[in-house]
């Protein structure tokens, strides 16, 4: 009896010292949202390209070195050399304990803002070809690198209660898929402690601001982006017995690929073959000498998109050769490099749910389906060696997302020149979300 008085007595403390902690947050950010929203809004006026984020890195490693981060800027070396690396790392050691890396983006999408919100984007930039974009924060990195920004200062002002060594990176080039793979490539786990646990929130205009979801397992999938050249013999379009026509060649093409998935690939490995693009031609009555196709392939399983891609490979070829074009004049199919599959670890996932729903509540927090969206974050994790997850961060209004199920008609979604994630609920959630999750990981 009198073991179990104790026992009680321990517990009460240790849940008296839980509300004491959440509610000294809940103030830390009541006090500090306004700045946040603030700088929110600079950054959402101020977008920047993949390739491109010169200002936005200056001032996120501004921000963490007046923390008290060590921080390291220019990070990243692209395939194209002409593109400077401008990922940033703060480093931040507290003791004993583990290493956990947190991970924002820092570039926007070439994108004409339409919100018609007071701090709308009028940013017109060049782009890697040398034409002048409109560029908007339309994917919601603003609202990411502003939650970081918030975390960071919430761990340096809670010291007391973590022990580890705190990473904070700002990764480039998330759109273009080449950001994470241009740090790793520039030494980044010789240069840095390499993470125990790696981990990054992204918005969602699906899910309502103030909750979190979270996806075990493949959460997103891999992309490649794949060229292909259907080459024929042009000629007059009134006399096609004298050509090989790449035209016809090409709508065979596509029509065949619509089998990889639907008679080669199992029904339980989900993959995606489009065709995105397909240019041919000049005119009415000239039968072009070729056919350009851009197509993208989504799995999550690395040997699902190898078996796809030789299955597009061995089509293509195939149906060309069947059509009587020369060997000479075969297709020609360039696979670029992708962006590799997102897979939460189940364990690390399982932790922080239960970390978010202790701060959040429990409906707060979802358990969401996986996508076919891409995302480069898995890479940091090595082919799953080291665990890492993302978690998706609710931005929109719950009235309108209710409004949206009803109706079934979608709210403008992530690179939509309409998304307006609402700021400051999501905002808050971010930091706190984020701030439990680190703090769970590398509690005393
Ligand atoms: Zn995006
Ligand atoms: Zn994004």
């Amino acid at each position: 009896m009198r073991k179990l008085l104790v026992l009680c007595a321990v517990v009460g403390v240790l849940v008296c010292n839980a509300n004491a902690q959440q509610q000294s947050l809940d103030a830390m950010i009541e006090r500090d949202i306004a700045s946040w929203l603030t700088t929110y809004k600079n950054l959402h006026t101020a977008p920047e390209l993949s390739h491109r984020e010169e200002k936005t890195s200056a001032f996120v490693a501004g921000e963490l070195r007046k923390l008290g981060f060590t921080v390291t800027e220019r990070i990243g070396k692209f395939q194209n050399a002409q593109w400077t690396g401008y990922g940033v790392i703060g480093l931040l050691k507290n003791g004993p304990g583990p290493t956990i890396w947190v991970r924002t983006e820092l570039d926007a999408l070439p994108v004409e803002e339409k919100t018609g919100l007071p701090y709308s984007s009028q940013v017109k930039m060049k782009n890697d070809a040398g034409l002048e974009v409109n560029v908007m924060h339309a994917c919601g990195h603003d609202i990411h690198m502003t939650s970081f920004l918030g975390t960071a200062k919430m761990l340096t002002e809670l010291k007391s209660q973590w022990s580890g060594t705190l990473v904070l990176v700002g990764q480039p080039s998330e759109e273009t898929g080449d950001g994470a793979a241009a740090m790793l490539r520039d030494n980044l786990y010789a240069n840095f402690p390499k993470p125990d646990f790696a981990i990054a929130l992204h918005d969602k205009p699906e899910l309502e601001t103030g909750k979190v979801g979270y996806t075990p397992g493949y959460a997103m999938a891999s992309a490649t982006s794949i060229d292909i050249k259907i080459r024929g013999i042009g000629g007059h379009g009134s006399a096609p017995e004298t050509t090989k026509d790449p035209i016809v060649v090409a709508a065979q093409v596509v029509m065949a690929l619509q089998t990889i998935i639907s008679r080669e690939n199992s029904p339980l490995d989900p993959a995606v073959v489009t065709v995105g693009s397909i240019h041919g031609g000049t005119r009415y009555n000239i039968i072009p000498d070729e056919v350009n196709l851009q197509l993208t392939v989504r799995a999550y399983k690395e040997n699902v998109r190898k078996r796809v891609l030789a299955s597009i490979e061995r089509i293509v070829k195939g149906v060309a050769a069947t059509a009587g074009i020369p060997e000479d004049r075969a297709p020609t199919v360039k696979v670029s490099e992708g962006t590799g599959a997102t897979y939460n670890n189940p364990q690390l996932i399982d932790r922080l749910a239960v970390a978010f729903r202790k701060a959040l509540g429990e409906d707060n927090v979802v358990e969401m389906p996986p996508m076919m969206a891409s995302e480069d974050f898995g890479q940091f994790g090595l082919d799953q060696k080291i665990p890492t997850t993302i978690f998706w961060l609710g931005a929109s209004d719950p009235a309108k997302v209710k409004q949206s199920r009803e109706s079934g008609v979608a709210l403008p979604g992530l690179h939509s020149a309409l998304f307006a994630p609402v700021p400051e609920p999501t905002l808050r959630t971010g930091v706190k979300a984020m701030t439990s999750a680190v703090l769970e990981l590398m509690k005393k």
